[in-house]
Order: C-alpha cells, then sequence, then structure tokens
C-alpha cells in the first residue's frame, strides 16, 4: 500500500508523515543495473529500519522506547549528546546542532554524499 507517493525526487523530502511502521526487515537491495530507461522513484518506505540502522552506524546507542541516545557523528562526543527517534528516523544533537529528519538525511550528512547517493545505499529506490 503506499498511497502517499512521494512525488518528484526533490531533495527536499523531509520525513515521511504517515504513522505506520511498515518496515521491510530484509533490506533488498537492487542491484539492478541502471539503463537509462530505468524509472526510480525514492520509496521513504524503503528505507532502513531506524532502530536497526542506527544501532548498526552509532556508538554508545541506547534506545529508550522511542528513543535513543548515542554519541554523536558528527562532532567529537565524549557524553552522548546525540537522540534519535526510532520509529521515523528524526535525528538531534544537543551538542553540536546537527538535525534532520530521517536516515535518509543522516545518512547523507554522515557520508557527506547527496541524496540520490544516499538512497542508492539505502537501497530505497522503487525501480519501475
Ligand atoms: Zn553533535
Amino acid at each position: 500500500m503506499r498511497s502517499n507517493s512521494s512525488k518528484g525526487l526533490s531533495t527536499a523530502n523531509t520525513q515521511p508523515s504517515h504513522n505506520h511502521t511498515h518496515y521491510h526487515a530484509t533490506s533488498k537491495r537492487s542491484l539492478t543495473p541502471l539503463s537509462n530507461k530505468t524509472r526510480r522513484q525514492f520509496d521513504p518506505n524503503m528505507l532502513p529500519n531506524p532502530r536497526e540502522y542506527y544501532a548498526r552506524v552509532l556508538k554508545k546507542f541506547h534506545p529508550r522506547g522511542k528513543q535513543a541516545t548515542a554519541l554523536c557523528p558528527f562532532h567529537s562526543d565524549r557524553n552522548p549528546s546525540f537522540s534519535v527517534n526510532l520509529i521515523h528516523g528524526m535525528f538531534f544533537c544537543f551538542s553540536c546542532g546537527a538535525s534532520g529528519g530521517n536516515v535518509l538525511k543522516f545518512h547523507m550528512r554522515l557520508r557527506g554524499i547527496v541524496s540520490a547517493k544516499a538512497i542508492t545505499e539505502l537501497g530505497a529506490w522503487n525501480y519501475e
């Protein structure tokens, strides 16, 4: 069910506003070679589960309910001042102010890459 498909590929796609927790547990990373005719669309539903993703990439990851704290990867953090939402993937650092609305934004920032590449790395393209 993809009722609210994100139209267009604008990088300004913030967080998915839907509430249902629907995740693809096994991240099926499409290895389909890109041809010029392949149409692809960013599908927020295909982003990794925030809980699994953040647990994998963050240090001193401590989940607490829907939130988790961890060391901030965007500054030299000694006390966990990084807070993430495990449902929607929003993140915020109380120390350096780094923030974003979802796993995609985090991944872009962490890796210093543009959204298209981040979407590829996260396997969130929906190929038509
Ligand atoms: Zn920080």
